[in-house]
């Protein structure tokens, strides 16, 4: 199994990127937020409890993220592999998300992190909310608020793959194409 983590700040382009990448790979794109978003569509118990975090810009706790995500690993068991996007985003959810490749005989081969200015992503989850209908992306203090949590939460766990040695920093400024390019470099070295 290639397991791969694409990360990067809101706005980098990991939604885009990982489903390419997976596509690419015959691999498995599971994004958290999209999941989140469906649940939300949804109106499930799930969905409205996270509804309470995401609007605001905030983490959805642990338990649900993990609950949602061991759902969705196990919908696809005889998957080639993973492309986690927006996953994992603290220390705790990467120690979940290593049991639960563990327990599977796997592991992650390498995170690969977009690169991308502050001012450039948000100007990009700017140009996003025109037509999307995120409501996360809509509002100017929910935009920082979702780049302080990422700064805070989500950025420290580059330590813990750095010592693992599986970090890539990849240029996220350019084409979708280019960017795809670069990041298939690295893949296809796994491979
Ligand atoms: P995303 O599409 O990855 O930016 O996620 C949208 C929103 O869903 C986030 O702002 C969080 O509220 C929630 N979310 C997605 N993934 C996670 C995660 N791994 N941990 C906590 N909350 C998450």
């Amino acid at each position: 199994m290639i397991n791969i983590i694409i990360f990067g700040a809101p706005g980098a382009g990991k939604g885009t990127q990982a489903q390419k990448i997976a596509e690419l790979h015959k691999l498995q794109h599971l994004s958290t937020g999209d999941l989140f978003r469906k649940e939300i569509k949804n109106k499930t118990d799930l969905g409205i409890e996270a509804q309470n975090y995401s609007s605001k810009g905030e983490l959805v706790p642990d338990t649900l993220v993990i609950e949602i995500l061991k759902k969705e690993i196990e919908k696809h068991p005889e998957s080639s592999g993973f492309v986690f996007d927006g996953f994992p985003r603290n220390l705790n959810q990467a120690q979940e998300l290593d049991k639960m490749l563990d327990e599977k005989d796997t592991q992650i081969q390498a995170v690969l992190a977009l690169d991308v200015p502050d001012e450039e992503l948000i100007n990009r989850i700017k140009a996003r909310a025109k037509d999307s209908n995120r409501i996360d992306d809509q509002n100017e203090d929910i935009i920082y608020n979702r780049l302080d949590i990422y700064k805070q939460d989500t950025q420290p766990l580059l330590d813990y793959y750095k010592q693992q040695s599986k970090v890539y920093k990849i240029n996220g400024v350019g084409s979708i194409n280019e960017i795809t390019d670069r990041l298939n470099k690295v893949i296809d070295k796994l491979v």
